[in-house]
């Protein structure tokens, strides 16, 4: 029936697509003995350094710059910088193994920690050698933290509407305009900032952007005040204005005209990590809920013991185990640079994102009316979740670009 309602070529194609993306390209997401070790440390930091602190940060909303400054001096910070700089060179499943296991102790920790590896990312893939010993090794050398401003008051999803501009003025640039909801505005010490250089509407954003790096004591740049977030409160959230800011012709990225390639590029490196940020969100939900159901008593017995308790905890699981598999597959792909990679990092990060969401929820419901109270863990979870869906790229903006590349796979005959 089906075969009669749908083109047989595109059937074809998607089988293919299957065939040649989940089963014969040689995954494998054992982990190997940098991988085990950078996990053992990050699991212990997180315990040690992470946990304990997360419900002050949670509730002062102060930047954890004393866990930041821990977590540089052991190697958890930065760990994408190259190797001729002196970095840990990570690829992206490497760095992945780390985050997940920050993001269960806090998402909002995780989250200060990380925002700066968004604002690095772009400089990596596309910083001279220069510009990346400059302000990359600068990193390495303190413990500082960059940010990434693309997002505006007026324009999130459509990057093509920002707004702030740049003009050229002899051997500089001239910026002006307001970014907003910049993860590490108040505390970066340079940012990446996407601006308009050429004004004429007609120009396709390919070539319409430009990327910067700006430092953040250059005259005119001023970061807001801190935005009060429902939740991942310990993660530095602001609008960053720039009035008149001098930029030298050496802190273009890549060349005039390029910046959009440069700035949705990057998300093709940070979205399986902001995936796995929720899965290690959903785990520390079951963990917390498995360990409450299993003590909490109703009706004579431990609540794990009803089954509609269990199973929810069981869903919790299944949602953990396939969210995990799909960042896995999206670092892998990405890493081995499989054309499905930038789908693949949306299929991770919006799933991951819907799974953390329910298990966040579905752990307060199982601790009943303690997990609607801020002594207990669950509510901050699922306080901290709903941003999943939201940033680097909202829910539907993932399901846009997974559907434009199922139909382009479609007309190209499959992958
Ligand atoms: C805590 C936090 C941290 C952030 N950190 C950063 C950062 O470090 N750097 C940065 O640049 N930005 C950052 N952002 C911005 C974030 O990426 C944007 O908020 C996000 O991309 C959505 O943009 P918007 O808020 O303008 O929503 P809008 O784009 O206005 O969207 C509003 C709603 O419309 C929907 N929508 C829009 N277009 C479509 C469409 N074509 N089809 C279907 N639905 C659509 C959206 O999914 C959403 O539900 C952060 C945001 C927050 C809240």
């Amino acid at each position: 029936m089906l075969r009669k309602i749908i083109n047989p070529s595109v059937l074809h194609n998607a089988s293919k697509y299957f065939s040649t993306t989940a089963v014969s390209k040689n995954y494998n997401f054992q982990l190997n003995d940098t991988q085990k070790e950078f996990l053992e440390l990050s699991q212990k930091f997180t315990k040690e350094e992470i946990i304990p602190v997360a419900a002050h940060y949670d509730r002062t909303g102060e930047y954890p710059w004393p866990v930041i400054k821990k977590a540089w001096s052991l190697g958890l910070l930065n760990h994408h910088i190259p190797q001729s700089l002196g970095g840990l060179e990570f690829g992206i499943f490497d760095g992945c193994v780390v985050s997940e296991a920050l993001a269960y102790g806090c998402t909002g920790i995780k989250t200060a920690l990380e925002g700066s590896g968004l604002g690095q990312t772009p400089v990596i893939l596309a910083g001279n050698k220069e510009q990346q010993k400059k302000y990359l090794g600068r990193l390495l050398e303190e413990p500082l933290v960059a940010a990434y401003c693309v997002t505006e008051p007026g324009a999130g999803s459509d990057v093509a509407g920002v707004k702030t501009k740049a003009v050229k003025k002899g051997n500089e640039w001239i910026l002006n305009g307001t970014k907003m909801w910049i993860t590490n505005g108040g505390v970066a010490n340079w940012y990446f900032v996407l601006a308009r250089t050429n004004p004429d509407p007609k120009t396709p954003a390919s070539k319409a952007f430009t990327a910067f790096i700006v430092e953040r004591e250059w005259p005119g740049v001023t970061p807001g005040r801190k935005e009060i977030n429902m939740g991942q409160r310990a993660s530095d959230t602001r609008m960053v204005t720039f009035e008149d800011v001098r930029i030298p012709e050496e802190n273009v990225l890549l060349g005039e005209g390029a910046g959009f390639k440069v700035a949705m590029g990057t998300f093709d490196k940070t979205r399986p990590a902001v995936a796995c940020g929720a899965v290690g969100l959903a785990h520390r939900a079951l963990d917390e809920a498995t360990k409450y159901a299993m003590e909490r008593k109703a009706f004579g017995k431990p609540i794990a013991e009803h089954q509609a308790v269990a199973f929810m905890l069981a869903d919790m699981a299944i949602g953990v185990e396939t969210a995990r598999l799909a960042w896995m597959k999206s670092a892998w792909a990405l890493d081995n640079k499989d054309p499905q990679g930038t789908m693949l990092a949306s299929i991770a990060k919006c799933y991951a994102a819907d799974v953390a969401n329910k298990c966040a929820t579905d752990a307060v419901q199982i601790f009943g009316g303690a997990g609607f109270n801020s002594e207990y863990p669950v509510e901050k979870l699922m306080r901290d979740a709903k941003i999943y869906q939201i940033y680097e790229g909202t829910a539907q903006i993932q399901r846009l670009i997974i559907s434009r590349q199922i139909f382009a796979n479609a007309k190209q005959g499959g992958v």
